[in-house]
């Protein structure tokens, strides 16, 4: 029969499995097993519904046969099964994204150095570390005819019709010759390892993981005083089936709940948070949810799914249920069970169920509270967080039009003048002095251009804290949020910002002049030149007014290039008392055409330190440098 080729990323992964120094082999019993399992969840999900499956669930079952003569282990399984296509397109293929992710991590990788190998679910290849053969027999659920699938490693499969009575799936694995390592695989074919490895691997599969177990009893005809004892096997079901959602938070330890979620999720971080839930009262559920620490590769691409895996009475219903997910914390992972919604229900029925709706806002409020714990508790984690998660927060924030205000406001950080590090709105607040009446915020394209801005000063000079927002999408943050603990938010570039002191309006008529000089020279590059009291060391800076700031332009434009835009509007303000306005002043009558270079090169560098583009760069330098001659 003509072999059959494994796809290039496959071989390779197998190439890596087979020729593995790598210490942790046992892991491919875990993986055997958890595939056999899911084959069953698809089934008994499917006799829901179909009373034709004709198995009892009490029968389903995982089965691990040893033949110690031909050194063959075999995991079988009553569940799904698969087709002649599926098993090309399943295991021709590299099918999981644990072993996709896992050959792309590697690529450049020292095989001796893949001790990552047990972080990641490498699927059905990694049997390949402990067998040189693999036989794989299964019959597809409403299908007559079963297929054997065989292969030795890299130099292909081969996919014939067989012989199998029932539906399911075996998988005869051929175990190595032990090299060096004295039983280094023989114990794959033997009851003890197996049973250690069942219990230390697959303890909360749900269904029984059964093999035959070798009993002592006593021999006929032996009395009590003089026991013989003779060996007889039996099925012992080696695993407890108690899923880890159920267990007690006290009888689980932190090792067990992080192994559980890197070998579900495919992490090779253990989670930020762990959150087990039991509740009873209008609707019981018991879940298990967890923040990751970072988040995965797809995590901001569009192939990113959110979701929980939901269950109903031990069997799961859906692998990732999105309905279960509250928006703002679509990055956690985990599961749900409750025994009230019934399993019968139609995926569609199950979108408006009341009971998911009240479980999801259930997990809403344990996940904020978990995160607010871990703000109070453990800054430096939760700063790490909000590093990848944080902007997905505001996102969120800003996308239900400030809906989730209550939910999300006090898990922001902005960067703070003062402080120097981020801070939360309502340190901001409880720090505010008796005369202050404002939280101020200045925005702009990093924390070191907002600190460079002229208007800072002012705030700077009566020792009141600023918030920076320097993310895209910030400036909209004060809009939306419109109150934080009763205090008002105000831009640096308002007008007023508040300061008594300040209050005293400049006689503008003085220099009138002076100022329609300028607005001539620039033309239509501003809107309006106007006298500031609120610079100090700078000659000008640019504001844009109560309109549209120069953030959103830049958003704006950004989300829609070349499209109409909103254009901010561009003030020109002027500190009279800066030197540099008036040597302009003198000039305009001395020497109007220097008065015309300064304005324009005031313009300029109003326009560089607000990070906005200057529109001709050459010609201002060329400006500059004509002020020298
Ligand atoms: P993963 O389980 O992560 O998808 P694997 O490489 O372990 O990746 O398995 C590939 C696919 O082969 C599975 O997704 C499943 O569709 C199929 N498969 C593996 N084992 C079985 C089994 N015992 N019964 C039915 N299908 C199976």
């Amino acid at each position: 029969m003509r072999k059959k080729q494994f796809k290039a990323e496959s071989k390779r992964l197998m190439d890596m499995m087979i020729n593995s120094i790598y210490t942790n082999k046992e892991i491919f019993l875990r993986e055997i097993i958890s595939n056999a399992s899911d084959a069953i969840d698809k089934l008994a999900f499917l006799s829901l519904t179909d009373d034709k499956v004709g198995i009892d669930r009490s029968d389903f079952a995982i089965t691990l046969t040893i033949d110690k003569e031909n050194r063959t282990l075999t995991v079988s399984d009553n569940g799904i099964g698969m087709n002649a296509d599926e098993l090309e397109n399943n295991l021709g293929i590299i099918a999981s994204s644990g072993s996709r992710r896992f050959c792309q991590e590697n690529e450049e990788a020292d095989l001796s150095d893949t001790e990552i190998i047990g972080q990641f679910g490498v699927g059905f290849y990694s049997a390949f570390m402990v067998s040189d053969k693999i036989t794989v027999i299964t019959k597809k659920y409403g299908e007559d005819q079963a297929y054997k699938w065989e292969s030795e490693g890299i130099d292909g499969y081969t996919v014939e019709p067989c012989e199998r009575e029932t539906v399911g799936t075996d998988i005869i694995m051929h175990i190595k010759e032990d090299g060096d390592v004295a039983d280094e695989y023989s114990q794959y074919v033997r009851e003890y390892p197996l049973y250690k490895l069942v219990k230390k691997y697959s303890d909360y599969i749900r269904f029984p993981i059964k093999l035959l177990m070798p009993h002592p009893v006593l021999k006929e005809g032996s009395t009590e005083e003089n026991p013989e004892y003779e060996e007889v096997f039996e099925y012992d079901i080696l695993n407890s089936m108690v899923p880890i959602w159920h267990k007690k938070k006290t009888d689980v330890t932190q090792e067990e709940y992080d192994q559980y979620y890197q070998e579900h999720w495919m992490d090779q971080n253990p989670p930020l948070c762990t959150i087990p839930i039991s509740t009873e009262g209008t609707v019981s559920y018991e879940a298990l949810i967890y923040i990751p620490k970072q988040p995965q590769s797809q995590y901001y691409t569009d192939d990113f799914k959110k979701g929980l895996q939901l269950y109903s009475s031990g069997v799961m219903i859906m692998d990732t249920c999105e309905d279960l997910v509250p928006e703002p914390f679509n990055f956690i992972k985990g599961v749900v069970e409750s025994p009230d919604l019934s399993l019968n229900i139609s995926r569609e029925m199950l979108q408006q169920s009341r009971q998911l709706t009240a479980i999801k806002g259930h997990v809403e409020k344990k996940v904020k509270a978990e995160l607010k714990k871990l703000l109070e508790n453990n800054r430096e984690g939760y700063e790490e967080f909000f590093k990848y998660f944080g902007r997905h927060l505001k996102v969120n924030l800003l996308d239900s039009y400030g809906q989730n205000k209550e939910l999300i406001s006090d898990l922001l950080l902005f960067y703070s003048s003062t402080e120097k590090k981020l801070v939360t709105l309502e340190e901001y607040v409880n720090r505010m002095t008796t005369d202050q009446k404002y939280i101020y915020y200045a925005t702009g394209e990093s924390v070191t251009s907002v600190d460079n801005l002229p208007q800072t000063e002012i705030v700077k000079d009566h020792d009141m804290e600023l918030l920076y927002l320097v993310d895209p999408g910030d400036e909209f943050i004060p809009g939306v949020l419109g109150k934080f603990m009763e205090k008002e938010f105000r831009s640096i570039d308002d007008a007023d910002l508040g300061f008594e002191d300040e209050k005293t309006e400049i006689d503008e008529s003085a220099f009138k002049d002076a100022f329609d000089f300028i607005k001539e020279t620039l033309g239509d590059k501003v809107d309006e030149v106007k006298a500031t009291n609120r610079l100090r060391s700078h000659p000008v800076c640019i504001s844009s007014g109560d309109g549209i700031t120069f953030e959103m332009e830049k958003y704006f434009s950004a989300i829609q290039p070349g499209g109409i835009g909103a254009k901010a509007k561009r003030i020109l303000e002027i500190n009279t008392e800066h030197a540099a306005f008036q040597a302009l002043n003198t000039a305009r009558e001395t020497d109007p055409e220097k008065a015309k270079k300064f304005a324009t090169v005031l313009y300029n560098q109003a326009l560089l330190i607000a990070g906005l583009p200057i529109e001709n760069p050459t010609e201002y330098t060329d400006l500059l440098v004509s002020l020298f001659r």
